[in-house]
Order: C-alpha cells, then structure tokens, then sequence
C-alpha cells in the first residue's frame, strides 16, 4: 500500500506552508499539488520547489523514467512509463472529471456507497503508478499531496493500492476571500501569468463547497481537520499532530526558535509561490483582512459562509 496525506481545503488556508513544514519529517516526501503535476508542471515546464523546470527536476525525472513504473502493466492498460503520459491530454480528462457543478454526483455516489468520482480505468491505472513510483523512488512513508481540492482527494483514495489520509484545512473565509484579492504571479514576482483572483462571492461559493464536500466526504479514522488559526497559533503542537495522524515520526521537529520553521529545499510540483522559501520562515497569522476587508465584502462572504462557519469555529461578527 503507498499511504499518501492528501491536505485538503481551498485556496489560501496555509496548505502550502504545512504541506512543506510536513515535508522535513523523516519519511515523509512533499510532492506539490499532485493535481497540477501534468498541466503546470510538466506541459507549462513551471518550475519545481528546488526552481529547476519540473520536466528537467532530477526528482520528477528518475520518478517518471523509473522502471518500477512500469510495474502497473496490466492487460487493460498498456502503460510502459509514466514519462509516455501525454500530460495536457490526462489533465484535460481530470479537469471534466473534477468539476464543481457534478458535486451533487459526488456526494449522491458517496451516499450509497461508491467512490465519489466516476472512475476512469486507464487514467486511474497512471495516477496509481505514479503514487506508487514516488514512494518507491523518493523512500518516502507518507507521501503528501497538497492539491486541496475534495474530489481529487477522493478519486486519489480509491486508486487501487493508494490508502489515503485526509488533513482538512479551514481557515477563515473572509481571510481567504481577502487573500485572493491580492494579486500575486502563479510562480513569484517574475511570473507575469497572476493566480486566480475570484471575486469575494465567487471564493465564498467555492469556501462553502469544498469545505462542506471534504466533511462530507471523509469521517472517522482517515480524517483530521486543522485550522489554519490554530496551526499559527502552535505550528509546532500543530504538526506533531497531524505527523502522529500520518504515521510519520514527530521528532526532531525542524524549528529554529518558537514559531520559526526551518525550511530545507523541497520538489514541489505547482502551488502557491511561497513553496520556493527555504531557510528560517515565521509562522505567523495573517489577519490583515480584519481591517483591509470592506464592509460590504465581509457581509456577503459570512452569510454565503453562514451554515459552516460556526461549524469549523469562526465567528459571524468581525
Ligand atoms: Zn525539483
């Protein structure tokens, strides 16, 4: 079995700098957003955590030349190595596989039993070998997968061999809305390509959503929920949680001083621009949205927000 931590959540609830403080730990291996490897990483050539194009990584290339790869042939799926992949083509099909207007598929086949998404027998064959091939490449135990998005997380959770935990990360949504309003490059400040930046009912739609699909989804062993308040808060308690979740081991924790992580480099496949800090990083909360948010913002995002909010412990006053 390839144990796989998928962090999930929307966009801006710090999964990238857990996903990477998760990734010192001994046994453990951070790979990015797994969702993005094929598109971003390998069809656009966006750089990987260490800044080398992901096509061009060391890492990413003995993972998809390997010849453990090809262990996944099978009679229906005629799979010699990942690195055969037409990868726009596979991201296209997850992409139509993934959208948000089939939730209510997902959650009725969830309902009555059945993994959420829809299989794809040949896809799925692919993105099993790759889980696979990346634990057996890189030694690692636990590979974690900071892609967010529910339905990936569930469709990664019924590959076959994959067992998957789940680390649910909430953070508050007028923080979030907030964040997106700013612009930033989808790969630092010399990328001139900016990341999405949904309109403050569109992130609140997509808050709602996800968070209610990832409570909806996974329940019980397999499931923790963190917020991303309660992770600054205590980054170190924080993640000996969550390692002890995973099964990774919870020490030496790499912290400079109180607060202050220690980040080495790491080959993270697409998210946000902050995966390229290395060295001393502070864990601080972000709460410039309590004065930055307008008025009119606040409002409509908590009553959008409203039937979770009180349910992952946010206030609806500011
Ligand atoms: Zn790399």
């Amino acid at each position: 079995m390839t144990r796989v931590l998928y962090v999930a959540g929307t966009g801006r609830s710090g999964s990238t700098l857990t996903a990477a403080m998760l990734g010192q730990l001994r046994g453990a291996f951070a790979a990015g957003e797994m969702l993005y490897l094929w598109q971003r990483g390998l069809a656009e050539r966006r750089p990987c955590g260490c800044g080398t194009p992901v096509p061009e990584c060391p890492v990413w290339t003995d993972i998809r030349t390997a010849p453990s790869a090809r262990a996944s042939v099978t009679a229906a799926v005629p799979l010699d190595q990942l690195d055969r992949v037409e990868p726009a083509a596979l991201h296209a099909r997850l992409r139509a596989r993934l959208r948000l207007r089939r939730l209510p598929l997902f959650l009725w086949r969830r309902a009555t039993g059945r993994p959420p998404v829809p299989p794809h027998p040949a896809d799925d064959a692919v993105l099993a070998a790759l889980y696979r091939t990346i634990a057996a490449r890189t030694g690692a135990d636990v590979v974690i997968d900071s892609s967010k998005l529910p339905p990936y997380g569930a469709l990664v959770g019924a590959l076959p061999g994959v067992e998957v935990k789940v680390l649910h990360l909430v953070r508050d949504p007028r923080a979030t809305a907030f964040s997106w309003r700013r612009t930033r490059g989808l790969d630092g400040a010399a990328d001139p390509t900016a990341m999405d930046r949904p309109s403050p009912l569109r992130a609140a739609v997509l808050w709602l959503a996800w968070n209610a699909a990832a409570r909806l989804f996974w329940r019980g062993d397999a499931y923790l929920r963190v917020r991303y308040e309660d992770l600054c808060a205590d980054p170190g308690g924080t993640v000996r949680r969550v390692a002890t979740f995973a099964g990774l081991p919870t020490g030496p924790l790499p912290f400079a001083a109180p607060g202050v992580i220690q980040l080495g480099p790491t080959h993270t496949v697409a998210g946000n621009p902050s995966r390229h800090r290395t060295g001393a990083v502070a864990v601080v909360a972000d709460d410039e949205w309590r004065t930055g948010l307008g008025r009119r913002a606040f409002v409509l995002v908590t009553l959008v927000t409203a039937p979770l909010l009180r349910l992952c412990g946010y206030r609806v006053r500011r």
